[in-house]
């Protein structure tokens, strides 16, 4: 029987490994950690991830989206909370087009049972990758509860163990003309719970994703099953008026708050005792070339980790599982064709979803309360109502279609172009009338300038 090995039982790995078993390989998959289904451990890093089209995809592909919907929950929009005034609501697309909260721990718990319903499947944990040797396709571990070494020669070999992956660190970046680039960006971000009402109900609408954007820094909060919401704060770390290093007491982050979240605050006046429950990290963009040597393949967030503030690091990750499977089939399993192609296909795609998170920072952080941008989001809005065969804005494209990033990249940046060159020409405002709009979008869309 053909072996693979899966390092890293994370979202990706737990996933490829669905889809390797169903390829009649026999799957050995070995993660650091202990396993967080019987262990009371956190999964790391955010609580809860935006899971979107191309996620779906993927887990649908393998016949496991159904059970994973389950714990889902949709987000039709952004509702926006400025410091004064009213929320406003803004959809993410047309047709009730969601994106879905999910608590990491619980999908990456259920993708490992999944996983495991193969038999031939067997997650070792407490495994820590410390080499692998790319030519024989061997893995090195070294046991984190006994310090035993061990060793498994398999076929091929997937690293999938995240942005600081040992599998690339040890062995790819040993190689002659592997490039690597490694950027933090300012801002770092701290988790906090909004917990439920006491009769277990909602403190916020539930079915919507909420911001708190503020020029430099934002709030944001997803809901979870129990009413409750998770809420992270991205700011930067120091060097501005809001940043994290300044906050360096409990009245301190309690004015923070009565200052800057107001609404937010009265919903949760001990907002400063949860601080600490959970720590500040840090976030980076980690580029890389080449994924694929010898028999060792790069997916996930070893291969392209970025900020999350497009929420598609995961989406993209099991984006790879899906293109890596069509390439399986198109190469009748020759590995060496196949990581050949995965490669120059998934890498551009992989630097497009890095710049598109980094700019949706922006987006969020700022422009989602910006008069021309709400104006230029309208106008978008329009064409794709106007237009929805022919007409998808950068959102549109990236969360709820599988155009590659690259592509959705390219034509956002045109299609914004050009609204904001409609908005000089014909000097539309807030006040336009709609009709006036439609007339405009018509004929723009008669010269055929904006048809995808
Ligand atoms: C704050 C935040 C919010 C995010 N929100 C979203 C979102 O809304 N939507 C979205 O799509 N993405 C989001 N992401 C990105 C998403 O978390 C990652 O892209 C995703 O986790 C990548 O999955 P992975 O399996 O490649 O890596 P990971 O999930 O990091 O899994 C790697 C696994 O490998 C294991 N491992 C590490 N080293 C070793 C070793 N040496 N040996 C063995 N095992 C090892 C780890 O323990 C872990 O289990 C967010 C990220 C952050 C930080």
């Amino acid at each position: 029987m053909k072996q693979a090995t899966i390092i890293g039982a994370g979202l990706v790995g737990s996933l490829w490994a669905v889809y390797l078993a169903k390829e009649g390989y026999k799957v050995n998959v070995y993660e650091r950690r202990p396993d967080m289904r019987k262990a009371n451990i956190s999964a790391g890093k955010s609580i809860n991830l935006a899971t979107s089209y191309r996620g779906w995809k993927a887990l649908d592909a393998v016949g496991i989206g159904d059970e994973i919907r389950k714990i889902a929950i949709p987000m039709y929009g952004r509702t926006m909370h400025p410091l004064k005034g009213d929320t406003n609501y803004q959809p993410y697309g047309i047709n009730d087009q969601a994106i879905y909260s999910v608590s990491r721990g619980e999908i990456n718990a259920k993708l490992m049972d999944l996983s495991e319903q193969n038999p031939h499947v067997k997650i070792f944990f407490n495994e820590e990758c410390v080499n692998v040797d790319l030519e024989k396709g061997t893995s090195y571990f070294k046991n984190t509860q006994t310090g035993a070494l061990s060793e498994v020669t398999a076929d091929v070999v997937f690293a999938t163990d995240g942005a600081f992956s040992a599998a690339r660190y040890n062995a790819m970046q040993k190689l002659d003309r592997f490039s690597y680039s490694q950027n933090y960006i300012e801002d770092g971000y701290r988790e906090i719970l909004l917990p439920a009402n006491a009769d277990g109900s909602y403190k916020l609408e539930k079915n919507t994703l909420h911001i708190w954007p503020r020029g430099r820094f934002m709030l944001i909060a997803l809901p979870n099953f129990d009413g409750s919401f998770t809420c992270t704060l991205f700011m930067p770390f120091d060097g501005h008026e809001h940043c994290f290093n300044k906050l360096t007491s409990r009245d301190k982050v309690e004015n923070f708050f009565k200052e800057v979240f107001p609404d937010f605050f009265a919903m949760m006046p001990n907002v400063a005792d949860a601080w600490e429950d959970h720590p500040l990290s840090s976030l980076a963009i980690i580029r890389c070339y080449p994924w694929y040597h010898g028999k060792v393949m790069l997916m996930g967030d070893a291969a392209h980790a970025t900020v999350p503030f497009f929420g598609q690091g995961m989406n993209c990750g099991f984006e790879d599982c899906t293109v890596m499977w069509e390439l399986m089939k198109k190469y009748n399993e020759d590995w060496k064709k196949i990581g050949e192609e995965y490669q120059v296909l998934r890498k551009p795609n992989g630097d497009a979803v890095q710049d598109l998170s980094v700019n949706n920072y922006l987006v969020m952080r700022n422009k989602v309360a910006d008069p021309e941008f709400l104006l230029l989001q309208k106008i978008e809005r329009r064409f794709s109502e106007l237009y929805p065969d022919s007409y998808f804005p950068l959102y549109t494209m990236v969360s709820f279609t599988d155009i590659e990033y690259k592509t959705a990249l390219e034509k956002g940046n045109s299609q914004e172009n050009t609204i904001r060159e409609l908005i000089k020409k014909h000097s539309i405002n807030s006040d336009t009338e709609m009709h006036k709009i439609d007339e405009i979008i018509h004929q723009h869309m008669k010269q055929n300038v904006l048809i995808s």
